[in-house]
């Protein structure tokens, strides 16, 4: 039973073999694999995206004549396609694409709008009746929700997207729109969502795409004529994801259609997923009816990762390697890179590249002097956690407690020398810096920064502390 597809498509082998010349049989014919028969429907894999438009150039109907003749007059041919995708993601892609004949093509010309170095998927077939078309969605696997660290930065818009996972249009979150700053993890967001739609709903049409990408193919099919296959292709969608609408700014027509293109697609229950790099309120030069649609579901904010969740998305993603690390090049790593996790990443990347290349064991002295070239044109400034950090280490107490609401006399000085120098040498507010150490307001700070002052003026030993504490700090 199971091996049904290989007896069927086997007979199907024979009848062509008799039809063609031997030399073409070998070379369009016998490179392919059967892969299942259900519902009459025969797949076959074939090798690229060429071979299957060759094939249906060439073959479509001797191809037709066979299944039919083999599986019946309902039997249908579907192809399987190996990607040929030469990015550095290799897992083998498939994608799958009816048969169909080339008179009704010629009758539905459709060209689809992605650019020829794409995996292709220049798919023609939006015939009513035909099976759905399959399109390769563009999502990256390693930006699954399994290797997104969770933490209160992104809470809200890690489950609000699972939520539109499990149920795709089904629920207000539509549109969601993740925004946040560069390098916090919008992208890869947005792809955790595509793919565990994909997992949940393999029939489900998910695309992901680049607002500036969509913005070109839309330009091109400006120029080609091809404006309504355009809107065909994208309306077409179950779940379309655009990453960075804030490059819509200014481009009117883009907008335009655009906005067909989501009201179609928000008024038939399917869900759209946007990230930006702002708030609507604030996005500027952006058409007013847009920014209300994308004001209809969601907004979920990223936030810069604490300490702790960038220490863990490290341990996470050195895991994912097989690297090991010792802790204290990790925390260092994650204490002098505190806005920008791919900036992080790229840090702990170079590392581990310079290391093996100098045969160099990873140390922490390595660290800083990697880290400071890393971000020497960043003109980086210190963060309130790494000062907090070395202050607790110099005065031998735990984090915790410099963080926590406690009265207890040591753990009140450090903490008055923490905002001292948090003031002193970054931009913070006052009000960020007490909300840093032990939920304090501003006043607060203020005071600690006062007296620091009057005691590095009237005490000597706390002048020591705090030149020394000042040195430690500078070789940052
Ligand atoms: P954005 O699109 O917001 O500029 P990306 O999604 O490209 O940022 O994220 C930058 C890098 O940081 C990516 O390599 C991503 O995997 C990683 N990253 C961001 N947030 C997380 C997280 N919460 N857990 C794990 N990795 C993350
Ligand atoms: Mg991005």
């Amino acid at each position: 039973m199971s091996d049904l597809h290989i007896v069927k498509w086997d007979a199907c082998l024979k009848v062509i073999k008799d039809n063609l010349p031997l030399q073409a049989f070998k070379t369009w014919f016998a490179p392919i694999v059967p892969t299942k028969l259900e519902n009459d429907v025969l797949t076959i894999q074939v090798p690229s995206h060429f071979f299957y438009e060759w094939l249906e150039e060439h073959y479509v109907g001797l191809l037709r004549k066979v299944i039919k003749k083999e599986l019946g007059q309902n039997g249908r041919l579907e192809y399987s396609i190996i990607m040929e995708n030469n990015s550095s993601n290799s897992s083998p892609h498939t994608l799958k694409l009816p048969a169909t004949n080339r008179g009704a093509l010629k009758n539905a010309p459709v060209s689809m709008p992605y650019s020829a170095s794409e995996p292709q998927i220049r798919n023609p077939f939006i015939i009513p009746g035909l099976k759905k078309v399959h399109v390769d969605s563009n999502l990256n696997p390693s930006y699954s929700f399994e290797n997104f660290v969770e933490g209160d930065c992104n809470r809200l818009a890690k489950s609000a997207g699972y939520a539109v996972a499990k149920k795709p249009g089904g629920t207000a979150f539509n549109p969601l729109l993740i925004y946040g700053g560069v390098g916090l993890g919008k992208t890869h967001l947005a792809h955790a969502i595509g793919i565990e739609i994909k997992n949940q709903y393999p029939n489900k049409t998910v695309l992901y795409v680049g607002s500036e990408k969509f913005a070109h193919q839309f330009i091109d099919a400006i120029k080609n004529g091809t404006t309504n296959d355009f809107i065909h292709f994208y309306q077409m969608m179950d779940v379309l994801i655009i990453d960075d609408v804030q490059f819509f700014a200014g481009k009117e027509k883009t907008q335009d259609v655009f906005f067909h293109i989501f009201n179609h697609l928000h008024q038939n229950g399917k869900q759209i997923i946007l990230t930006s790099d702002k708030p609507p309120v604030e996005m500027q030069q952006m058409e007013q009816r847009l920014l209300s649609r994308f004001k209809w579901g969601l907004s979920a904010d990223l936030q810069t990762p604490d300490l702790e969740t960038r220490i863990a998305i490290l341990e996470k993603k050195m895991y994912g390697n097989g690297i090991d690390l010792p802790s204290d090049v990790v925390e260092y790593l994650a204490y002098s890179i505190n806005t920008n996790i791919r900036e992080m990443e790229g840090a702990l990347t170079s590392l581990i590249a310079q290391a093996s290349l100098n045969r160099k064991a990873i140390t922490l002295e390595l660290a800083k002097q990697m880290i400071d070239k890393f971000v020497k044109n960043t003109a980086r400034e210190v963060s309130i956690e790494y000062i907090q950090k070395v202050v607790c280490d110099y005065f031998d107490l735990e984090m915790e407690l410099l963080k926590s609401k406690t009265r207890k006399r040591e753990v009140v000085q450090a903490r008055q020398i923490a905002m001292y120098f948090a003031k002193k040498m970054t931009k913070s507010s006052l009000a960020n810096i007490g909300s840093h150490c032990g939920g304090k307001d501003h006043a607060t700070v203020l005071h600690a920064c006062r007296t620091v002052n009057n005691l590095a003026e009237t005490d000597k030993q706390f002048k020591v502390y705090l030149s020394d504490l000042e040195k430690r700090l500078a070789m940052h």
